[in-house]
């Protein structure tokens, strides 16, 4: 039976959560009177987390799970969970409980009422640092302000799309892959839902600063020129400051109105204030060339493994594996030790 609903669930060394996890997710499901599954990604656990969803998978025909070969990253494990997804829309949510799953059901009414992306705007987040809701809170907004396409604010993966948003999105070919935003670049009709976001269930974030500062960083570059247009604006307000102080230097000189003595000390100021500007602006150039190598490597997004052990080269962008087949073929995969 093809399922309705299908809810994708990243997973990264969830062991400590996944069980009331999957409690609370199934009594909401199961309460909605239609088919559904489960897609648990496995973005390469190196705790329990996969062993403890596997029996699951077997008890039951709706629950499956892709294992990852390694730690790809989340945007990379909801990518794939939706890439596998059969539902007729599909709910990304995470695993540690911060997203209440007893939203689902009113994402749903939403999209019958004719919405294809709903997404949850987080109205508080309770349970997380100072510095990380700070952090965010700026990061939205600069994030809103530069970006070519409209982001909503506050807003992160969780969230119901249709199955058309999907496979539009299977058309997007880049390989770095921020979802939100190229969901938000797909357009269609989106509306929001608001919650309050809970604390982390149990166990740490699985996003450490440099996972965030990385996660940040692709959403700028991902969505917007305009780092690179900085350099622009830097070197033309520069070059009209150095040509009034070349004037002010050249009639000084020839007017005599201030003492010339040799400046060190300008020289200095200017030299490392030029060069800092330039390294910054080499270094922003550099990230937008780094992304440019790396799309045309063109490797594979993700790597699942198969029931023999092999890797199952999946991920290609515009390569569907979507096929329930192909869900089933791994659907037993068993790590090798
Ligand atoms: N996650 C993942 N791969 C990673 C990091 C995180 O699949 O490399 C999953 C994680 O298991 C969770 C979700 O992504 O389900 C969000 O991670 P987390 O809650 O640690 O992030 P935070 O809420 O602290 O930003
Ligand atoms: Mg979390």
């Amino acid at each position: 039976m093809k399922p309705e609903i299908s809810v994708v669930v990243p997973v990264y060394n969830e062991e400590e959560v996944i069980q009331t996890m999957h409690q609370r997710l199934t009594d909401v499901l199961s309460g909605l009177n239609l088919h559904y599954e489960i897609i648990y990604v496995d973005d390469g656990s190196k705790d329990n987390s996969a062993s403890i969803i596997r029996p699951w998978c077997t008890d039951d025909g709706r629950v499956k799970l892709l294992s990852f070969s390694r730690n790809f990253g989340h945007q990379t494990a909801i990518t794939c969970g939706m890439d596998y997804a059969a539902g007729e829309a599909i709910v990304i949510i995470d695993a540690d409980l911060q997203d209440p799953p007893e939203l689902i059901p009113d994402m749903i009414a939403k999209w019958r009422e004719g919405f294809e992306v709903v997404y949850a705007k987080r109205r508080k987040r309770s349970g997380e640092t100072g510095f990380k809701k700070t952090t965010a809170r700026l990061y939205y907004r600069l994030l809103h302000r530069l970006a070519d396409v409209d982001i909503p604010t506050d807003v992160g993966d969780f969230r119901l799309i249709d199955k058309t948003v999907r496979d539009a999105l299977l058309q997007l070919p880049e390989h770095n892959r921020y979802v939100r935003g190229l969901i938000a670049w797909l357009g269609y009709r989106q509306t929001n839902i608001e919650y309050e976001r809970d604390a982390r269930y149990a166990g740490k974030t699985k996003y450490p600063l440099r996972k965030m500062l990385n996660l940040a960083g692709n959403g700028i570059t991902s969505f917007s020129y305009k780092p690179l247009r900085i350099s622009i604006y830097l070197g033309v307000i520069l070059s009209i400051a150095s040509f009034l102080f070349l004037l002010f230097i050249f009639f000084s000189r020839i007017f005599d109105l201030v003492d010339m003595e040799p400046g060190y000390a300008s020289m200095m100021c200017v030299m490392l204030f030029f060069f800092g500007i330039v390294l910054i602006m080499l270094g922003v150039t550099g990230e937008y060339i780094g992304r440019i190598f790396e799309e045309v490597k063109n490797r594979p997004l993700y790597l699942i493994f198969r029931e023999d052990g092999k890797f199952y080269e999946v991920g290609r962008r515009g390569t569907s594996p979507g096929s329930e087949k192909a869900v089933h073929k791994v659907d037993s995969a068993s790590r090798p030790k």
